[in-house]
């Protein structure tokens, strides 16, 4: 069964991490001062199929932020918002291609002619977040939390105190909202669209919440606990082919090659992972390697795909 399955990688993993080095563990983000502080032993793993039974091993009840988990979910977002609009395309103005550098370069914005990033990466991201549009409450950020609750359980929630302690601190991100405003790559006041990105990373989700996103992504965009259309088909397909490009930044290839399932990671340590149409897999484990991805959950994922063949182009 999958609880099984679940329960015995969660075991090999945590046995083979005690014959690592400390290195090889990861540490917890610490350029987020709240993030510095997470529990570094939590450890949840959950799978959610596509018709939404889900089951879980571990710290599958701790909520923690999203992080760039969000990034997938507002990239598609922007792509419904903008559906039916004539003059006006998501991807004609975002980047589509790998960059190859960490998610939050300024580098890699300023040497590419057209300077565009993929809304994976920290500046793709702010982008399409500046292109999310007022929701019936007239409020883009209130809109945006709705419709990430759409794709799940309907309860996640704002975290205040990882949003104030990211506001505080993300000088860098500011410098790219600035960069991709100076470049006339965003509409809105580019503070603004980092606020409403910041928040969109502070908000909360458990493990469980996180592999109900993913089915939702696996069953073509329709919330099997709702059974309400939340994406189209072709929304997802590129939503999906965005996690293949850069879900890992620049690791994504060699990823890609290993484990060929689109997957997408946040820097509060989770990683999520689809297999379309059949179910997604999300693992929370705050240390992290040097890209900025969990350890723990990149272990978890490679084990699924390898038991079960599940790399796409096999
Ligand atoms: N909020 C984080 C940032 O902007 C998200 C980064 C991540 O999860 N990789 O730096």
């Amino acid at each position: 069964s999958a609880k099984e399955a679940i329960s015995k990688v969660y075991k090999e993993v945590l046995s083979e991490d005690k014959k690592m080095s400390e290195q090889e563990r990861g540490k917890v983000a610490d350029y987020i001062p709240e993030l510095a502080a997470a529990n570094p032993e939590y450890f949840g793993i959950s799978i959610a199929t596509s018709n939404g039974s889900v089951v879980s091993v571990g710290d599958s009840e701790i909520p923690f932020s999203i992080q760039s988990i969000s990034k997938p979910f507002i990239y598609g977002l922007a792509l419904k918002d903008h559906n039916d609009d004539k003059g006006f395309s998501v991807n004609n103005r975002v980047g589509l291609n790998a960059t190859g550098h960490a998610f939050n370069s300024i580098l890699s914005i300023t040497e590419k002619e057209d300077h565009r990033q993929n809304p994976m990466v920290n500046a793709g991201a702010i982008q399409v977040t500046s292109y999310v549009k007022k929701g019936s409450e007239n409020n883009k950020w209130t809109h945006a939390l709705n419709f990430i609750n759409s794709l799940t359980d309907g309860k996640t929630f704002l975290g205040e105190k990882v949003y104030r302690s990211e506001a505080a601190t993300n000088q860098n991100n500011q410098k790219i909202a600035n960069l991709l405003f100076d470049y006339k790559m965003i509409d809105d006041n580019p503070m603004d669209a980092l606020d409403r990105y910041t928040k969109a990373c502070s908000i909360m989700i458990t493990s469980k919440q996180l592999a109900l996103m993913g089915a939702t992504l696996a069953n073509g965009g329709i919330n099997p606990l709702t059974k309400k259309r939340v994406l189209s088909a072709n929304q997802v397909r590129d939503v999906l082919s965005q996690m293949v490009v850069s879900g890992l930044y620049e690791n994504s290839g060699a990823w890609w090659t290993e484990v060929g399932l689109p997957t997408k990671s946040g820097v509060a340590g989770g990683l999520l992972a689809v297999f379309p149409h059949k179910y997604a897999i999300a693992v929370f484990s705050p240390r992290l390697d040097k890209a900025g991805n969990t350890v723990r959950g990149q272990a978890v994922i490679k084990k699924i795909s390898q038991m079960y063949n599940l790399h796409m182009l096999h």
